[in-house]
């Protein structure tokens, strides 16, 4: 009597593309063809109990009983196939004493010169009430970096608001102080902003061109969409002044790609017009999607229905993007870039996003928050650029998510790709940022199964496109 077999079903997915299977590792988010010999070695354990010697016996007429041990063996290592119990995984508890912090946001000004009907930041102000951060909290805030993590290759510094360009003496004050530190240590520093794009001058763009600043543009389609939400404090829609601020920035600024971040909010959802507008007619390098499902003020979230047309168009686009990338083409659809990106390169997420661990946001009096859509809330501040990182207050938060999401998520296919999804999101939504966001989990899923069957195909006809499209994107990010 040997040990009777079982397949781990928490650690396989199985995927059909165009009639083809295809098998997704989920603990390693890798992907590969099973063959036919695997494919039957899984078949006959699904269909009864089986030992290794009855296994080989039930195969005897088509593998020798060698391969079929070897192919065994490797499926164990796997943990996709186990004797007696099935395995589960689990996360040991994070006791990190040495943070990998690489990035620091910076909150330069808690104003904004616009008013978007749907932004509620909590520490955001009218431009005349900003409170802006001074150079020495924004240089402590560097300090404490280097202090936390010391000799890593490269750093990055996000420069964020309210509207950044609205504190353009401190961000130029950072950029000289950055400079010269970082090359002292030899290391790289890397800079990046997000706006809104109604402040850029010829002047501005051309400063972020020579320091080699990252920029996306928040803006959400043709005047029609853009327009119902993303207005001056008077009212007045903003399009016509951001399209002609990034026809501007897009003929002088050569140093990176250009991409376009769009909100989507209740009503929304045409994502392949907006997409046309911004990639075709703009001339974006890329568009991103951020649906919104539970934004700070509910009446903007997308209604669930919306929200599965939402990810259903989503799909209409990738099959565009997948169109192209057969031909050689990116069509700049950054969501299913990231996706096929993470799928690429194997990621295995133990928690949703670097925040709180490589990442941290200081706000303007220098507390630190765990990312940039925390400053002003009610989240207790993990320390300060005097004293450092409260790192007790950190591990706590991070291992009361991981202890959640274990509960919730680790019989989950996409566990290690959305890691139980964005805190922030959890917050708005529970008032608890530590619960998984269990609310559209199907649309996850299906949308990374849509992500698996586009790579498989762009694998079989245009492999190469992987190393020229998405490589030198994440060596950028
Ligand atoms: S939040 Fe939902 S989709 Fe994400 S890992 Fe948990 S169960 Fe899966
Ligand atoms: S918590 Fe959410 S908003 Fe903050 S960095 Fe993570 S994914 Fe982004």
């Amino acid at each position: 009597m040997g040990t009777s077999l079982n397949i781990v079903e928490n650690n396989l997915h199985e995927v059909a593309v165009q009639g083809r299977p295809y098998l997704f590792h989920i603990p390693s988010t890798s992907l590969f063809e099973p063959g036919d010999l695997v494919g039957d070695i899984i078949g006959t354990l699904r269909g009864g109990e089986h030992t290794l010697h009855s296994l080989c016996d039930s195969l005897a007429g088509r593998y020798p009983a060698e391969d079929v041990s070897g192919a065994l063996g490797e499926l164990q290592t796997l943990q996709l196939v186990a004797g007696g119990e099935a395995v589960a995984e689990h996360s040991p508890p994070l006791e990190l004493e040495n943070f990998p912090l690489t990035t620091v946001v910076l909150n330069v000004n808690t104003a904004c010169n616009l008013a978007c009907t749907y932004c509620y930041k909590e520490d955001l102000d009218v431009p005349s009430a900003g409170k802006k951060m001074s150079f020495e909290t924004a240089r402590d805030a560097l300090e404490m970096l280097l202090a936390e993590s010391p000799d890593q290759p490269r750093y990055n510094i996000v420069f964020f608001g309210g509207e950044p360009l609205s504190n353009l003496p401190l961000l130029k004050q950072v950029v000289t102080y950055a400079e010269e530190r970082f090359r002292d240590l030899d290391a790289r520093i890397d800079f990046s902003l997000t706006t809104n794009a109604t402040l850029l001058t010829e002047r501005t763009v051309d400063y972020l061109n020579e320091h080699n600043i990252g920029i996306a543009v928040s803006m959400d389609g043709p005047a029609a969409y853009h327009d119902r939400n993303r207005i001056t404090v008077g009212g007045k829609g903003t399009y016509a002044t951001v399209a002609r601020k990034v026809e501007m920035l897009l003929s002088r600024y050569t140093a990176r790609p250009v991409g376009a971040r769009v909100t989507l909010t209740r009503g929304i959802t045409d994502i392949d017009s907006i997409w046309d507008h911004l990639f075709n007619t703009l001339g974006f390098a890329e568009v991103g999607f951020a649906p919104v499902t539970s934004g700070d003020i509910a009446s903007y979230n997308l209604e669930p229905e919306e929200l599965v047309e939402v990810f259903a168009n989503m799909k209409k686009l990738g099959e565009k993007y997948l169109d192209a990338a057969l031909q050689d083409r990116s069509i700049g659809f950054s969501n299913l870039h990231q996706l096929l990106t993470d799928i690429h390169e194997g990621t295995k997420k133990a928690l949703p996003c670097g925040a709180g661990v490589g990442m941290v946001a200081i706000d303007h009096e220098g507390d630190v928050n765990l990312c940039h859509r925390f400053t002003g809330s009610e989240l207790p501040r993990f320390g300060d650029v005097s004293s450092g990182l409260d790192k007790d207050g950190l591990n706590h938060f991070l291992n009361q998510r991981m202890e959640q999401k274990e509960h919730g998520c680790n019989s989950c296919r996409i566990r290690n790709l959305c890691a139980g999804g964005c805190y922030h999101e959890s917050y708005a939504r529970y008032g608890d940022p530590v619960k998984p966001t269990w609310h559209y989990c199907d649309l996850m899923r299906d949308w990374v199964d849509f992500g698996i069957s586009v790579y498989t195909r762009i694998l079989a006809d245009n492999p190469g496109f992987f190393n020229r499209y998405l490589s030198p994107r994440s060596a950028q990010s």
